[in-house]
């Protein structure tokens, strides 16, 4: 929704403008700089935003129209090209009117579709707080999803426009938009180096924000005006004339200050209003950069120079590419002068900043699309020192992104987060809170919701859906980016294998306890203490992570607790150990045969990997049963609370015809398991059958078997079986 977008229809009112001849007149005097084929694009254009804004009217009660015509002609000011201005005719339609983006790309190609694409999204997004930080964030977002310079230009026009016609808003409504244009447009367009706009800009929103003392300041102004101007003069033939004897050819004109700058200094160094119109300001415009040094020279000479106000931004431009030598000098009478010294190129790039690129540019030299997006450009505007005074010389050298290494996206709250690019759900969560983090299983994404692994989209909105008993996910590690999430992560494996670990040990220690008639209770401290120190450890819970992750062997513990020598200790009914249902603990499943609760099991202990669980069927199992020793089986069963999901490959061969694929994930699906995989097997490509591998979550084998079960009902299915991989 834009600004002013309000569409009414005022029945029987008449206006008295006729859209058409405001067109013509800007077509043949503003935009007259265009090829007559550009004149055509930008003629359809206007027809065709015409017809949309039909019936609708501004606050002003003038037809819609008019205003995408005056936000082209003040991009005429910059000699912007006919996709920009034809883009901004059009620049409301999408918004507004039944207009697609999609329509507009076939009437008038992709590049003025992009445009009023861009100019959209930025529209769509809203600023709500006055912070600081927050406003530099809100800007660097704006800017970083202006892909192409022209859609800022397009913005920014549209605003200047939006605030020259705000007498016609209500009051309260003209505040907000000039708080938010002081805060986030006037900054965007200083960056830009769009020195009269900011003027402009700055100087609207401070009349409408604050009426009062903007008629004061106005006034007073007003009065000194005459009086100013006399001394400025006088000023400025002092000045020319020491130039001229010197040889230095030179334009000395005076500098009128900006009410709002008048008002900032007032306010910024608590001086008063005479103390800030002592100070005049002056302009010297020369031929080259040795000149400028020259004339400063000449200058100096003229009046005392004031200690410590010289800056030199030739030599070190500022970041958004201004050039300038600064001076203050004693006056004639006492008061300082400020004076600023530049070549004509300068002045020209001081004024008009990045659009003096299409402004000053030669016929030849026109500007590929490459160097319009701001990836190239605008980061040398913003970002880097420049060394040529030629902009159009360093704008081939550099080939960045303009916020390479950062997204801008907004919390429910309208809070803007700055994440390191390629950010996902996850990371955003973790950057709210680290507790968010750990209890995420959704997101929200512009009020859709999206799998936590979406990687997140400059102007995102995104909200996350946590559950109380949610926790972290070790496959969060393959797509997180930032540190933040992934510290947290794997602190939360860390406890958690530690804590699994210890208590795996334990169960195992005690259960090769069983086997001489102990338990693991009866085990003192001093005992743990002992036998810690000999083995080398710290203590008892190191020791019993080593057991738990098979690093040592529960049955050698057992008998060095108890002293038992090996002969002596017999290896019967070792009693069988439980097992939890954590994840990313210290039990592993094992992929070969996927057991799920349900299956008769066994454990392996595995040096470094802890306790793999098997199905007792497993191929994997009976093989290795031969050459593995046989203290490091383990007998396990399922927990009766075994809670989670778990995966199962499930092999289907059917009769292949169309659709057949879809018969068989409506079976799976209605026995309310999800499908997490599905892969063809192509070595039955061209036969009258397929096999098809679904990979599946199931609870338990009771819900394996209503999955294999619907599956077998079907007179499609011809042969069915629960895939087993004996390599693993
Ligand atoms: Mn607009």
């Amino acid at each position: 929704m834009t600004a002013f977008a309000k569409a009414e229809r005022r029945d029987g009112e008449s206006s008295g403008i006729d859209p058409l001849a405001v067109f013509e007149s800007f077509a043949s005097s503003s935009a007259a700089y265009l090829k007559p084929a550009d004149q055509g694009l930008l003629r359809s254009a206007y027809q065709c935003a015409e017809a949309a804004h039909a019936g609708q009217y501004r606050a002003s009660g003038e037809p819609y129209i008019t205003h995408p015509i005056a936000v082209a002609e003040l991009l005429t000011r910059w000699h912007l090209d006919a996709h920009a201005l034809s883009a901004a005719l059009l620049h409301d339609v999408v918004e507004d009117t039944g207009i697609s983006s999609a329509e507009l790309a076939a009437r008038f190609g992709d590049k003025v579709a992009d445009l009023v694409e861009g100019v959209s999204k930025l529209d769509k997004i809203h600023f709500a707080s006055r912070e600081q930080a927050q406003a530099e964030n809100f800007r660097k977002m704006l800017l970083a999803m202006s892909r192409d310079v022209r859609v800022i230009l397009i913005k920014l026009a549209d605003r200047l426009h939006n605030m020259r016609t705000l007498g016609a808003v209500k009051p309260e409504k003209a505040r907000r938009v000039s708080a938010e244009t002081l805060d986030i447009y006037a900054p965007i367009a200083r960056r830009l180096g769009l020195a009269t706009l900011v003027d402009e800009l700055e100087d609207l929103s401070f009349r409408h924000l604050y009426p009062d003392r903007y008629r004061v300041l106005d006034a007073e102004l007003h009065k000194m005006r005459g009086r100013r101007r006399e001394a400025l003069q006088r000023l400025s033939d002092a000045v020319g004339g020491r130039l001229a004897d010197y040889g230095v050819e030179a334009e000395v004109s005076g500098r009128e200050k900006t009410l709002y700058s008048i008002y900032r200094k007032m306010a910024d160094k608590h001086v008063s209003f005479s103390q800030v119109m002592d100070i005049y300001g002056l302009r010297v415009v020369v031929r080259d950069a040795p000149t400028c040094y020259l004339a400063l020279g000449a200058l100096h000479s003229l009046y005392k120079p004031i200690h410590g106000k010289f800056k030199d931004y030739i030599a070190i431009p500022k970041a958004n590419g201004y050039q300038s030598l600064h001076t203050t000098l004693f006056g004639p009478f006492g008061n300082p002068v400020e004076i600023q010294i530049r070549t004509q190129e300068m002045h020209r790039f001081a004024e008009t900043g990045v659009a003096s690129h299409w402004l000053y540019r030669k016929p030849e030299s026109a500007l590929s699309d490459i160097q319009l997006s701001t990836t190239r450009w605008l980061q040398n505007l913003l970002e880097t020192q420049i060394d040529s005074p030629d902009a159009g010389e360093f704008l081939e050298q550099l080939k960045v992104d303009l916020f390479p290494g950062e997204v801008y996206v907004f919390t429910p709250k309208g809070r803007i987060l700055a994440l390191p690019r390629g950010a996902t759900a996850v990371d955003f969560a973790y950057a709210v809170h680290s507790d968010i983090g750990d209890r995420c299983i959704a997101a929200r994404i512009n009020d859709e919701l999206a799998p936590l692994r979406t990687e997140l989209k400059n102007g995102d909105r995104v909200e996350i859906v946590t559950a109380a008993t949610a926790s972290p996910n070790p496959r969060w590690l393959s797509f997180v980016v930032s540190g933040k999430a992934r510290q947290h992560i794997r602190h939360f494996l860390r406890t958690l294998k530690f804590e699994e670990s210890v208590d795996l040990g334990e169960r195992l220690l005690d259960q090769a306890l069983h086997a001489f008639h102990h338990h693991v209770g009866e085990i003192s401290a001093r005992q743990w203490q002992h036998i810690a120190h000999q083995l080398n450890l710290g203590g008892r819970d190191e020791l019993l992570v080593e057991i738990g992750t098979g690093k040592r062997q529960a049955l050698e513990v057992a008998r060095q607790l108890l002293r038992i020598d090996e002969a002596a200790g017999a290896l019967t009914n070792l009693g069988a150990i439980t097992v939890h249902d954590r994840e990313g603990g210290a039990i592993e499943y094992a992929s070969c045969c996927q057991p799920v609760p349900g299956d008769p099991i066994i454990g392996l202990i595995d040096r470094g990997r802890g306790l793999v669980v098997h199905t007792h069927d497993c191929a994997a199992v009976r093989r290795k049963r031969r050459r593995t020793d046989a203290s490091r089986w383990v007998d396990v069963e399922w927990d009766a609370q075994m809670a989670g999901l778990f995966t199962v490959t499930v092999r289907v061969t059917a009769a292949h015809k169309p659709g057949v694929l879809a018969t068989l994930a409506r079976a799976i699906a209605e026995a309310e398991t999800n499908i997490s995989g599905v892969s063809v097997d192509e070595a039955d490509t061209g036969s009258a059958y397929t096999t098809v591998l679904f990979t599946i979550e199931v609870a338990n084998r009771v819900q394996l078997a209503s999955v294999l079960r619907n599956l077998r009902k079907l007179p499609e299915v011809v042969r069915l079986a629960r895939a087993r991989n004996s390599q693993a």
